[in-house]
């Protein structure tokens, strides 16, 4: 019998290759169906790689940043025209509810037409000099070919942020997606191809962590490494790249928490509360993993939560009825389950969930059940990332010790507060040690016009991704003085006689 799984292949220099490496199958965790099959490059393929996007950077950087820009445009405009059709894959293949994966898309198409304008802005500064007929300014300046690393939870919407501000910046992309999602990225690149970016600005290489991955950060070719996972990969990245002393950008882990004080609006806080902790079933970085309830209204959200968490719809997400749909892999399915078996024996109290789903369609895929646990602060389910529909609860005596609970972790991604009092959302907005603080919303939501990113073990190299910061991992700043005096100048010593004369 023949296959009718599609091979993909490697993306190098404008054109799509066969690799010399095994392949690997990438497969729908709702009903386990084989999507591709996708090469695991080699190491000679990565030279390759960077090759190209080293070859293409004198060109690239040249070409005037208003055009790099309007092929982000042209490539919106395709990501817009096929949103449908993307939006299925990455449902099909990541396994998140069809409007989320639509909503991945999307923010491709956010990210590509905000950035795009950096084409146009890229603002340096004028500064005045402390000399006569002297001009002082600054430029942004490409870095170079760099290496994008992502994971697997916004198989299009991470790519989209880091090729996004790479490409205007004039930095041709080495990019290497997860290995659980190697369809989204192929889908990524072959709009990218479409809108008419020159051979080699950007090349797509699939494999594993350790060749592909490690091998790009540690290319002589590559200047900067933008990466996002988990944070033992990240801090290997981080301590390769300091050997090779280049740029290098971290969007790590998370334990993000939402403060729920005595006078929130209830409603309102269990609808954020339900959307952040098991919206893209609880693995977004993001994610709202810790609720922190004041005392006082502790035994009435429990409640409500449980009885939430009981009606949300479980299923196959391509389904639109459906809420939450499966994690994403097996790996994936075995590390929540053992986390709710760490919560069982460390003697959380279980309120809902806390089981894989089984039965009829179950079977075929990576179902667990919406679970949340009461938790005390200095339990595992507290303090450590789960990345999956695993909800900690904590009951908080005031805002102080709300607070205190909420940055007792080593993360520092997301954060929230729901209360009518402004005295406690503008304390919230200060004390909260995260990269992001939202008043009356879920911990997740970003918007692309914003800085994204972290602090602690989340954002150790303080980088933020998208927002008018997003071109700082990709640039550095050159310093220019022109004088036109037609004499030598000395600064800090001919400015003490200018002032006298
Ligand atoms: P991983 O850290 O396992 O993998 C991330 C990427 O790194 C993948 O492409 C992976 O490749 C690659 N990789 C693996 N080993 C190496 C290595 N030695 N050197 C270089 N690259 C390597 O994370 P996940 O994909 O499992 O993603 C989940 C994690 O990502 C969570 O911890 C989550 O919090 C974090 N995350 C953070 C976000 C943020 O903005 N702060 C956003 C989204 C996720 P391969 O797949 O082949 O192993």
């Amino acid at each position: 019998m023949t296959s009718t799984v599609q091979e993909y292949g490697i993306f190098i220099g404008g054109k799509w290759q066969k690799s010399e490496g095994k392949r690997f199958e990438t497969r729908n965790p709702a009903t386990g169906e084989i999507l591709g099959t996708f090469p695991l490059a080699t190491k000679d393929e990565l030279n390759e790689a960077a090759r190209a996007a080293k070859d293409a950077f004198d060109k690239w950087r040249r070409t005037p940043a208003p055009r790099r820009g309007e092929l982000l445009l042209d490539a919106a405009r395709i990501f817009r025209r096929k949103k449908e059709e993307l939006g299925r894959i990455v449902t099909t293949e990541m396994g998140k509810v069809l409007a989320e994966g639509r909503g991945d898309v999307q923010e491709v198409i956010d990210f590509f037409e905000y950035v795009a304008g950096e084409g146009r802005r890229m603002f340096g500064e004028t500064v005045p000099s402390e000399l006569p007929n002297k001009m002082c300014l600054t430029v942004r300046m490409p870095v170079g070919p760099v290496g994008l690393i992502t994971p697997w939870n916004f198989p299009m919407a991470i790519p989209g942020w880091k090729s996004g501000a790479a490409l205007v910046a004039g930095c041709p992309i080495v990019l290497k997606p997860s290995s659980l999602t190697p369809l989204c990225a192929a889908k990524f690149v072959e709009v990218l191809d479409e809108a008419g970016f020159p051979p080699g600005v950007v090349n797509m290489l699939t494999g594993t962590g350790s060749v592909v991955g490690d091998g790009l950060v540690a290319h002589p070719d590559i200047r900067a490494i933008s990466f996002t996972g988990g944070v033992e990969t990240g801090r290997h990245v981080y301590e390769t790249a300091a050997r090779k002393m280049i740029k290098v950008g971290l969007e790590l882990g998370g334990k993000n928490p939402i403060i729920a004080m005595d006078d929130a609006d209830l409603e309102l806080l269990m609808d954020g509360v339900m959307f952040g902790a098991f919206g893209t079933a609880g693995q977004r970085c993001t994610a709202t993993s810790r609720l922190i309830v004041h005392q006082k209204i502790y035994d009435q959200v429990l409640d409500e939560l449980t009885d939430r968490a009981e009606k949300l719809r479980v299923g196959n997400p391509i389904d639109e009825r459906t809420e939450m749909g499966p994690v994403a892999s097996a790996e994936q399915e075995r590390k929540v389950l053992e986390y709710i078996e760490i919560g069982r024996k460390e003697a959380d109290t279980l309120l809902t969930g806390g089981t894989k789903l089984r039965g009829g369609a179950f079977d075929k895929g990576f179902f667990i059940a919406p679970t949340v646990f009461a938790v005390e602060r200095r339990k595992r389910l507290a303090l450590e990332e789960i990345f999956g529909p695993v909800l900690s609860v904590l009951k908080a005596k005031d805002f102080e010790d709300a607070v205190a609970i909420a940055n007792s972790v080593k993360y520092g991604l997301s954060s929230s507060i729901y209360t009518d009092d402004l005295r406690w959302a503008f304390r919230a907005m200060h004390e909260l040690e995260a990269g992001i603080t939202y008043v009356n919303a879920p911990t997740i939501g970003a918007e692309v016009q914003l800085p994204f990113g972290g602090i602690k073990e989340t954002g150790p190299t303080g980088t933020r991704e998208a927002g008018p910061t997003a071109l700082d991992e990709f640039t550095y700043w050159k310093t220019i003085y022109v004088d036109y005096s037609g004499r030598l100048q000395r600064a800090q010593i001919d400015t003490d006689r200018l002032v006298r004369e």
